[in-house]
């Protein structure tokens, strides 16, 4: 079953029972295993992944091969599956690429030395980039991808002095490098051949049994079902959702030691979205220089309602650079969580249904790594983290019933959001005799204005402006339009402090309280936390 555009698939892993969890890694090992050789003979037909899809992924793979490995019709079924999927995401990534390569080769990204490309290639870039600007229109999760295919290609630079040719230059034959089988394939429940699955509500459990090879390889039913507790989380979402087939995965702790895990997948109608007419406030959000994220709140009537939030991941990127890579994927990924919910907080706590964002096709970084290396790793890892953010972000928006809209932040940054003249920005507050481009301090030159404050702060404010601007001609004229920092229709916000208290003590931007309240979040020491000037004991009660 495919999530249609109301419903939405929810995943939540749950640990097997240790007597189970043997057999569960035998089964996943030797999935894995025709997994891999599957694709070794789907990656020649990657091109046919690249038609349009219709019906699931494992009768577009059993329609080209056999198993490699036969131990059971609906066992391949599930295997086929998941290496169709791989399929299809490599698939995506190649239109991506095929869009890309043009650029990359005949364009901008080539050595100085070398001459400007010939006049024919220009209209071939032209077109790319006319395609190119057309395919990301609004849609920031193709840009997450097209990033991250750019990067691939300029590693591939670095490593061979030359842009690959085709895709399957640039990419490796894909291997599934830890265990993961979903059911998908298979009938599931007391129909399944190669699983039974059921939900017992009344007792709060679910049992799973499965086929897997035993010691010697034979492939049999396993004896006992594996009894899982249903987590509180599963049971309220089964009782407004319907249960999708399982994923079986493997997790591989930073130590080498590993686990199987279940993925319970639920899929859930989408809350419907507060009617545009409704919507009063506005949070506006800006991917930070200094910090990682700003956001502040205002109304419709463009009056700012509390204090700018700042999230600082202060000392993150030096620390996570020497770690392993894994444990980085798990810290971005909890960090992504915890931005998220932080954002969702200061929506709730300032009754904001729309949550602005800056458009994460910023190329904007924090910039702070020494060297070329030291800022394309900070580029990269702030941009895997972005793009971590705004894919949970939206989900969990639409799960919370709230409206999402990404600005583009042409001038945001440069702009004074109490009287909407262009303002420059400095290295810090005591620095006003020369304006640097990336400086993190705005001082506005109008003289019956003269506010200055954070860039980013600034920058959160001139989003919701034009977040603020884009509903309330909406709300005029029915007509969805995006606006830019010039438009007369931008109107300045204000600010007098009354009614604008927050729920959360506000946060200072660059000093840090020594004495009073730091909240870590888990697993989190010195990397990321919330800081408030009001005691701890307070604060925490302030974050529920
Ligand atoms: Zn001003």
């Amino acid at each position: 079953m495919r999530a249609g555009r109301d419903q939405q698939p929810l995943s939540y892993d749950v640990r097997l029972p240790d007597e189970a969890q043997a057999d569960a890694l035998r089964l996943l090992d030797a999935s894995r295993q025709v997994v891999n050789a599957a694709l070794v003979l789907l990656w020649p037909h990657l091109d046919e992944f690249m038609q349009e899809r219709r019906g699931p992924a494992w009768k577009q793979v059993v329609a080209l091969i056999d198993s490699p490995d036969p131990h059971g019709d609906r066992q391949w079924r599930c295997e086929a599956e998941t290496a169709g999927r791989i399929m299809r995401a490599q698939a995506e990534r190649k239109r991506v690429f095929q869009t890309i390569q043009p650029i990359l080769t005949d364009g901008f990204i080539r050595p100085e030395e070398e001459k400007r490309p010939a006049a024919k290639n220009r209209k071939s870039i032209k077109e790319a980039l006319t395609e190119l600007q057309k395919s990301l229109e609004d849609d920031d999760t193709s840009f997450v991808t097209m990033q991250n295919v750019i990067e691939q290609c300029c590693n591939y630079y670095i490593e061979h002095d030359c842009f690959p040719a085709t895709y399957e230059e640039l990419q490796p034959l894909p291997r599934l490098l830890v265990g993961l089988l979903t059911f998908a394939g298979d009938d599931g429940g007391v129909k399944g051949q190669a699983h039974r699955f059921a939900l017992d509500q009344q007792t709060d459990t679910a049992t799973l049994r499965f086929r897997l090879p035993d010691e010697q390889g034979l492939w049999c039913w396993r004896k006992t079902p594996a009894v899982i507790k249903l987590p509180e989380i599963v049971k309220q979402r089964l009782k407004e959702g319907s249960q999708l087939a399982p994923t079986l995965r493997e997790h591989m702790h930073p130590d080498g030691s590993r686990i199987a895990v279940l993925d319970f997948v639920v899929s859930v109608s989408k809350p419907c979205l507060p009617p545009f007419e409704q919507i009063e406030r506005v949070l506006g959000v800006d991917w930070g220089v200094r910090t990682l994220l700003t956001a502040t709140a205002c109304d419709s009537a463009s009056q700012q309602v509390g204090r700018p939030f700042f999230l600082d991941t202060g000392g993150f990127d030096g620390r996570q650079a020497r770690t392993r890579r894994q444990i980085d994927e798990l810290r971005n990924q909890t960090l992504a969580h915890l931005a998220a919910n932080v954002l969702l907080l200061l929506c709730a706590v300032h009754g904001c249904s729309l949550l602005c964002m800056e458009s994460l096709k910023t190329l904007k970084s924090t910039g702070r790594g020494k060297g070329v290396r030291g800022r394309w790793r900070n580029y990269r890892n702030n941009s895997t983290i972005r793009g971590g953010i705004w894919r949970i972000l939206r989900y969990k928006c639409h799960l919370a019933g709230l409206r999402f809209r990404s600005e583009r932040p042409k001038d945001t940054s440069h702009t004074c959001p109490r009287c909407g003249q262009p303002a420059h920005t400095y290295r810090s507050p005591t620095e006003r005799a020369e304006a640097v481009k990336w400086g993190r301090w705005l001082w506005c030159e109008n003289p019956t204005c003269g506010w200055n404050g954070d860039r980013d702060y600034a920058a959160a404010l001139n989003i919701a402006r034009l977040g603020v601007t884009f509903l309330t001609h909406l709300q005029r004229t029915n007509k969805a339009q995006a606006f830019t920092m010039t438009d007369p229709l931008v109107k300045p916000v204000s600010y007098t402090g009354a009614g604008a208290v927050l729920l959360l003590p506000p946060t200072g931007p660059r000093t840090r309280p020594t004495s009073s309240g730091k909240v870590y979040y888990p697993g989190w020491t010195r990397s990321a936390f919330l800081q408030s000037s009001s005691s701890k004991e307070t604060f925490l009660r302030l974050c529920g």
